[in-house]
């Protein structure tokens, strides 16, 4: 038990209500403080269903947000897992929390964001994330192929080496399009071609290309 143990059962209860029926996430979401991922002055807001503030003018996801976006991404056991934009390291968390023996790698570029990324999981205690500093818009070549990639910083497509370091039947999903609102892609890799769903509207931060 901890000081928001309630809070959290109420969100879980709230994120059913609203359609969320996997029950990995659902666990992971209720083993996982999210409070531990929140800045001190939005505490007390760690259980709302709200984005908040991190730093650099970045934000953490709205609870529901994460949990469709994890429920959609179909996670299991044991899969290879590959994540852009760690920012406060929440998702991150979760991920691994799921597919734990298998690996999640996350990508974030800005370094003050690694920092609080890093420090965030270890006050989890979530151990056995990689975080990568980088530009994820490059995805990450040296642990390729993954089953399952995510985005949590939107793109005007899907950066082709994300889709080429995606395995053979694996499933990458982000918001794609302009910087002021965006569509929740879905795709699943079949023999070199993709197959898409477009799984509505969405406001993320936009991801950053290095140049
Ligand atoms: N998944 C995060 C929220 C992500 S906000 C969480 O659970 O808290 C989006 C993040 O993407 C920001 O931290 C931003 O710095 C990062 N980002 C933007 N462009 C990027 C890029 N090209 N590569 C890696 N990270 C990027």
């Amino acid at each position: 038990m901890d000081k928001y143990s309630r809070a959290r059962k109420f969100m879980i209860k709230d994120l059913k209500a609203r359609g969320i029926y996997d029950k990995n996430v659902l666990r992971a979401m209720e083993k996982i403080r999210r409070d531990l991922f929140v800045p001190r002055s939005y505490k007390e807001s760690s259980y709302e269903d709200t984005a908040l503030p991190l730093i650099k003018n970045q934000t953490i996801s709205q609870p529901y947000t994460v949990a469709y976006m994890l429920q959609e991404l179909e996670l299991n056991k044991g899969l290879k897992v590959l994540e852009i934009g760690a920012g406060s390291g929440y998702n991150a968390a979760l991920i691994t929390e799921i597919v734990r023996p298998g690996r999640l790698y996350t990508i974030e570029i800005v370094k003050e964001l690694v920092k609080l990324a890093k420090n965030n999981l270890k006050k989890a205690k979530v151990n056995n994330v990689r975080i990568i500093e980088g530009d994820g818009s490059k995805g990450y070549e040296k642990e390729a192929k993954y089953d399952r990639i995510i985005f949590t910083a939107s793109a005007p497509e899907i950066p082709k080496p994300l889709k080429d370091q995606l395995k053979d039947t694996g499933i990458i999903l982000g918001p794609v399009g302009g910087d002021y609102g965006q569509s929740m892609i879905k795709c699943k890799k079949i023999k070199k071609e993709f197959d898409c769903q477009n799984l509505g509207g969405f406001i993320f931060v936009p991801m950053k290309f290095e140049v």
